[in-house]
Parts: C-alpha cells; sequence; structure tokens
C-alpha cells in the first residue's frame, strides 16, 4: 500500500471481480447471507478488496444474524471512513475504505458494548489475510 489510490473507472473495472467493483466502486450491496467471509471466524486480518488497506481485526467481528459481516470495532479506524448516506430514503451513516474510497457497508448503532456499534460490511469490500 502506498498512500492514496487514484484509479480510473476503467482500471478499477478491470481490476476487482465485478461483484467487488459494483460493491466498492458504486456503492452497491451483496445479497444478505451470501458473502464468502460472512461466517469466516479464522484468526487475521480483515482488509480493503480494492487496496489492501488493513481494517478490522478478527476479534473485532461478531455474528449480527443480519447477513454481512458485523465488526464492532475497528483497530485501524485511520482506514475507515464515514459519511452520511441518505439514499434509499434512509438516513445511514455509510462506511468507506479511507485510502481508496472504496464503499464497505454503513454503521449502524445497534452493536454490542462497549462500543454499541455495528458495522455491517459487505463481504465483497472484504479481503482476508490469515494470521
Ligand atoms: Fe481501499
Amino acid at each position: 500500500m502506498c498512500g492514496k489510490s487514484e484509479k480510473t473507472d476503467a482500471e478499477w473495472k478491470a481490476e476487482l471481480t465485478p461483484m467487488q467493483y459494483r460493491v466498492l466502486r458504486k456503492a452497491g450491496t451483496e445479497r444478505a447471507g451470501t458473502g464468502e467471509l460472512l461466517h469466516n471466524k479464522r484468526t487475521g486480518t480483515y482488509t480493503c478488496a480494492g487496496c489492501g488497506a488493513d481494517l478490522f481485526a478478527s476479534d473485532e467481528k461478531y455474528d449480527s444474524g443480519c447477513g454481512w459481516p458485523s465488526f464492532w470495532k475497528t483497530s485501524h479506524a485511520s482506514n475507515v471512513a464515514e459519511r452520511v448516506d441518505n439514499g434509499h430514503g434512509m438516513r445511514r451513516t455509510e462506511v468507506l475504505c479511507s485510502n481508496c474510497g472504496g464503499h464497505l457497508g454503513h454503521v449502524f448503532e445497534d452493536g454490542p458494548q462497549p462500543t454499541g456499534q455495528r458495522f455491517c460490511i459487505n463481504s465483497a469490500s472484504l479481503g482476508f489475510e490469515e494470521e
């Protein structure tokens, strides 16, 4: 990883799988329950599928039952950006990779303590590096 990724749309399209492209670059959402990493319980680091930035640690993942990989915290807060998303008639907080700007998912305030947060993240946005 070497600073901000500034790729053209065509470069992203060529580099990512169609699902990764739809989620990361077009803010799409994978179908609930389908993500490859949804039930992953191995120890390691979840990374951005677009640029490889570290996003979440495996001990920050929990089973929220919502159908997407869920995290109650990020130990890599400088790589995880948030912004207001008023799309689809809802007011939500979008979660993005701050390195490449890729869409990751949303964060909700109904997570477990001590943070009370639920980062609801598309599996397609994530890579996983096992320890
Ligand atoms: Fe990224």
